[in-house]
């Protein structure tokens, strides 16, 4: 079974991430064994990106969720890295400005939301607004229970203007999050990464997993579908997303424009020119 079938979350399903193993590693014994995989598909990402890019006409939105130390930088650096710059861009969603939260809550998203030939990286996305939203009370009950269907009707939209829209779940365990917060404390590059929040959010871990399979469970569409990804190893989270990104991507059949102009002519100019007659 290809890995897009495989860790999306069936549109109409109820997800119940405990049953999800975060460990999970399909078999592999290590990065190591993995090494060549993770190359192959990471050549095929850029590959792919270049004629997306070139063609003009598809566009492809990955968005990103996961609870603190989760590795969203993570596979924004694989997956980033493995592209090319022109035409791919990370929007990252920060708590609301002034100006955003004075218009409705999708406004900030549609307004980074990818162009034609563009691969946009959401890290965080308009899902906060269901998610950190809604385990803080920071609007009431009655207005983030009405954002699940505003969030499929924006996503259709955006699909109908051939937008691929491929959501990730980074699905860690708490101890592993305790761990990675352990590192980072460990970590004279990491430190800056630490705040105080992060520690306080880890208290509201239940109340973020209900949130999560709430969003995960209403939102995951046939045009826009969630994926779980098992996150414990990170290796194995930037194989899966890459192998998924490939797989979503080698559907659409793209193909290089065709050129527009009289290839024969501007050979012979050349060859003219090479002689010294041009
Ligand atoms: P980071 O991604 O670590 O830089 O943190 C960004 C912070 O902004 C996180 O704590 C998010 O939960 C928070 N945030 C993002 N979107 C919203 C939102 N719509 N409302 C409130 N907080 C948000
Ligand atoms: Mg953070």
């Amino acid at each position: 079974m290809d890995y897009f079938e495989r860790f999306k979350v069936a549109p109409g399903s109820k997800v119940r991430l405990k049953e999800i193993d975060p460990a999970f590693k399909d078999g592999r014994k290590s990065r190591k064994a993995a090494a060549d995989e993770i190359e192959h598909y990471g050549q095929k990402l850029r590959a792919l990106q270049d004629l997306l890019y070139a063609e003009h006409r598809h566009s492809l939105l990955i968005c990103l969720q996961a609870l603190d130390t989760g590795g969203k930088d993570g596979v924004i650096n694989h997956v980033l890295g493995a592209m090319n710059p022109q035409g791919c861009r990370v929007a990252a969603f920060k708590q609301p400005s002034a100006e955003e939260l004075a218009h409705d809550f999708l406004w900030r998203a549609h307004k980074v939301a990818p162009a034609r030939g563009e691969v946009v990286i959401f890290n965080r996305s308009h899902y906060e607004d269901v998610l950190v939203v809604r385990v803080h009370n920071l609007v009431p009950k009655n207005v983030w229970s009405h954002r699940y269907e505003r969030i499929n009707a924006f996503e259709k939209g955006l699909v109908e203007h051939d937008t691929h829209i491929l959501k990730f779940y980074l699905h860690v365990s708490k101890e592993e999050q305790l761990e990675r917060f352990k590192d980072r404390l460990d970590d004279p590059t990491k430190l800056w990464k630490i705040s105080e929040a992060d520690y306080k959010e880890r208290g509201f871990w239940d109340d973020y997993v209900s949130a999560y399979e709430d969003a995960l469970s209403r939102c995951s569409t046939r045009h826009a579908p969630w994926f779980v990804i098992p996150a414990n190893h990170k290796w194995f989270r930037n194989l899966a997303i890459a192998r998924i990104v490939v797989e979503c991507l080698e559907k659409l059949k793209m193909k290089y424009p065709q050129p527009t102009v009289d290839l024969e002519h501007i050979r012979r100019e050349y060859h003219q020119a090479k002689q010294g007659k041009g």
